[in-house]
């Protein structure tokens, strides 16, 4: 028997069952220099393979969206441009050059800071596992193909394993590789399959039909477990599911304080997608749609037509309310096609509103986008880092700049879109009772400002002991911006990662925070957790 403690949980449960040990494929290319009278075969033998892949993305796109995403990757002129000149300047034949050149794709996603960019790189690498395949003739085994409960042990599962798990076999997952904001990682939360991911060694630790129990609420993983644990396990999976039961009867419980407050339970969301996937928790809206993902998703700025049709099938999503932000780039958040300067202390250097102010062509056609799909649903703008009133009128300057243009084009928008802001810097805090008159709302982000208040940097794990909302300084600036803002009679909200943490919802709720914001996930424990606080349940 063995213990193994994992830091990654990426979807909550237990799971006893024997593994299945998912292929690991001899994908490598076989490598040789081509003669300059083969390269042709050669460039013939990619594209004919790009084809046929195309093909398969093609068929599995209709199922999955996914896979849209896949087949543009492997049609991508950045691509062929690296396969050919490999091909034609390095005399390299097909297996190496596609090998090599989505290598270097996917390290360039691999080295950005942003951990959602970063997890990209498993889609570059799937597009290239199925060229390589074709390359070399061997069939991709399939997951689909299992008949008998198990537990997937995988060195990395590609967003092509996981849409083909059936729930009825896969009793939990676990790979090497994989960060919690991967497609395996959102895939499995989804299905709700116990999912620990980044388990280095294991792989080589089990074969198809070692036993295994994990606990992937705790990130725990026992190894050849004997009878005893077996036990303790199965009663533990079975305490799991009883509880998910009892907090999923909770979700139709309106939320509302002793002196009759009803307080908002919220999900942050990064496309519309996340929110189509949060409907089963009831939250009572979207505290904070981070629209720059809409951007680093992409290959270009996305236009204002592309940007409306996202906003607005959120809105349709989530009528109750959508708050979204307008972009929040720079610090850590890069765009591919665009060159920001480097920067000493990019966290505080050119980001967020203050690039949009700079840019104000491209901050229009977000504006623009966002006003449109205000005719669909109760949406709101929300700015981010904001440090000055000027700042903030500065902005609302645009939005109605933005509001006289759409009426002259007889546009439909909400007049009386609501315009606040993310209370995230020191200086918001000092200002808040001045911006509070000039805002319709507040909404704290705990991320940014625990970092700023703190001057401690929130990614630099040697300085992790350091970073705490619960710091009294940083309780101080909330409660300090709350009675700021309801001296102005605004709604404070809150979508840092704080809000979703039931340790600190007794003093929020003390504090008279309005709205909790939070990933879908954490919502059925903080609304139990407010429930019992005010002794309805
Ligand atoms: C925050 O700073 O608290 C926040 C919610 O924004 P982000 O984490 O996207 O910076
Ligand atoms: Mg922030």
């Amino acid at each position: 028997m063995e213990k193994i403690k994992v830091e990654k949980t990426a979807s909550r449960g237990i799971a006893v069952a024997k593994i299945y040990k998912y292929g690991e494929l001899d994908l490598k290319p076989v490598q040789y220099k081509v003669p300059a009278d083969k390269k042709k075969e050669q460039l013939d033998k990619f594209l004919d393979a790009r084809e046929c892949v195309r093909g398969e993305l093609e068929e599995l796109a209709a199922s999955n969206e996914i896979f849209s995403a896949h087949m543009e990757m492997v049609m991508d002129f950045t691509l062929e441009d690296s396969v050919t000149s490999k091909i034609n300047n390095n005399s390299e034949n097909a297996e190496t050059a596609v090998s090599e050149a989505i290598s270097e794709v996917a390290a360039v996603f691999g080295m950005m800071d942003d951990e959602y960019m970063k997890e990209r790189a498993a889609d570059i690498q799937d597009v290239g596992k199925r060229l390589m395949a074709q390359l070399k003739g061997i069939k991709l085994p399939d997951i689909g193909s299992l008949d008998e409960e198990a537990i997937i042990l995988a060195k990395d599962l590609f967003p092509s394993d996981t849409v083909k798990i059936n729930t009825d076999y896969v009793k939990g997952i676990i790979t090497e590789e994989g960060g919690v904001t991967s497609h395996v990682s959102i895939i499995a939360k989804n299905l709700g399959i116990p999912t620990l991911v980044g388990v280095k060694g294991i792989f080589n630790k089990l074969n198809t039909g070692d036993m295994v129990c994990m606990d992937a609420s705790e990130g725990v993983i026992v190894l050849f477990p004997e009878d005893n644990i077996t036990r303790e396990y199965e009663k533990k999976k079975q305490e799991f599911q009883d509880e998910k039961l009892r907090l999923e009867k909770l979700r139709d419980i309106p939320v509302i304080t002793k002196d009759g407050k009803k307080i908002n339970i919220c999900i942050n969301a990064g496309n519309a997608d996340d929110i189509e996937r949060a409907l089963p928790v009831k939250m009572d809206g979207t505290g904070l749609f981070r629209s720059e993902l809409l951007y680093m998703e992409n290959t270009h700025f996305p236009t204002e037509e592309e940007q409306f049709e996202v906003y607005k099938r959120a809105a349709e999503l989530c009528p109750q309310e959508l708050t979204i932000r307008t972009l929040d780039i720079g610090g850590d958040k890069e765009l591919p096609y665009f060159d920001f300067e480097k920067e000493d202390n990019p966290f505080l250097g050119w980001r967020a509103i203050r690039i949009s102010l700079d840019m104000k062509d491209m901050f229009k056609e977000q504006l623009r986008a966002i006003l449109r799909s205000s005719a669909f649903g109760n949406v709101r703008i929300m700015f981010p880092m904001i440090i000055s009133l000027e700042e903030l009128r500065e902005a609302k300057a645009v939005v109605e700049e933005c509001k006289n243009e759409l009426r002259e084009e007889c546009k439909k928008f909400c007049e009386d879109i609501e315009t606040g802001i993310m209370m995230e810097t020191p200086a918001s805090v000092l200002l808040a009772e001045q911006l509070a008159k000039e805002s319709s709302f507040f909404s704290i982000g705990t991320n940014d400002l625990t970092q700023y208040l703190l001057a401690v940097d929130r990614g630099n794990k040697k300085i992790a002991d350091k970073y705490s909302y619960f710091h009294p300084a940083v309780l101080s600036a909330i409660k300090h911006i709350i009675n700021a803002g309801h001296k102005e009679n605004i709604k404070v909200g809150m979508c840092g990662e704080m809000a979703g943490d039931i340790k600190a919802t007794e003093i929020l709720l003390d504090y008279g925070l309005d709205e909790f914001s939070m990933s879908a996930g954490s919502v059925d424990y903080v609304r139990e957790k407010i429930l019992k606080i005010q002794g309805i349940i």
